[in-house]
């Protein structure tokens, strides 16, 4: 009990209830929290009472070879005042996530490295390249480089892409280095 949830990096005192099996080759994490009075979303006013459970699977890659799921008893709370129900706070995912964030963590770092791809990535987080490819849009922003004195601009066939069958190329025409991609030359003159 100690390693497992030191493993899912979460503070052993809100822990309730660990227990772990193997489904069909799938590391199964089952877990449930401490009940902890919470602050209704709505009202601010706390409560403890209990309206249900619902079972949420978690995507968790903990490890390299096994896919991992958190099978997590997630408690909702009703507020007595306003009658708001919501889902208790949980460390491991975001509210309507159904990944956890480690994979996130995972994914992210793994994106780093220049010859990493999204199936790639995919497959070693047992997520679909949609998913990974999803988390690098929304924490990823790359700032836009100043543009060089003289820009070279180009056309260059690539067959798999579903917008056009050609992506425009910026370039530096000193440096010869790439400023820019963009899927189409249509739009380069907006900026
Ligand atoms: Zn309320």
């Amino acid at each position: 009990m100690f390693i497992l949830s030191d493993m899912l990096g979460i503070p052993q005192d809100i822990v309730s209830d660990i227990s772990f099996s193997n489904q069909n080759g799938i590391f199964m994490i089952h877990l449930s929290l401490k009940v902890k009075p919470h602050a209704c979303p709505s009202c601010g006013h706390f409560t403890s009472h209990i309206k249900e459970y619902k079972i949420k699977h978690i995507k968790h890659s903990l490890l390299n070879r096994q896919q991992c799921l958190i099978h997590y008893k997630a408690r909702r709370f009703v507020c007595d005042f306003c009658g708001r129900s919501f889902f208790e706070n949980n460390p491991f995912s975001s509210s309507g996530r159904s990944i956890s964030n480690l994979t996130i963590l995972n994914v992210l770092n793994e994106l780093k490295e220049s010859n990493a791809t999204f199936a790639g990535v995919a497959r070693h987080n047992f997520i679909s390249s949609t998913k990974v490819q999803e988390i690098f849009d929304l924490y990823v922003h790359i700032p836009r480089k100043s543009l060089p004195d003289v820009v070279c601009i180009d056309e260059v066939y690539a067959l798999k892409d579903n917008h056009s069958k050609y992506v425009c190329l910026l370039l530096d025409f000193n440096s010869h280095e790439l400023i820019d991609m963009l899927p189409e030359r249509k739009k380069i003159f907006s900026f």
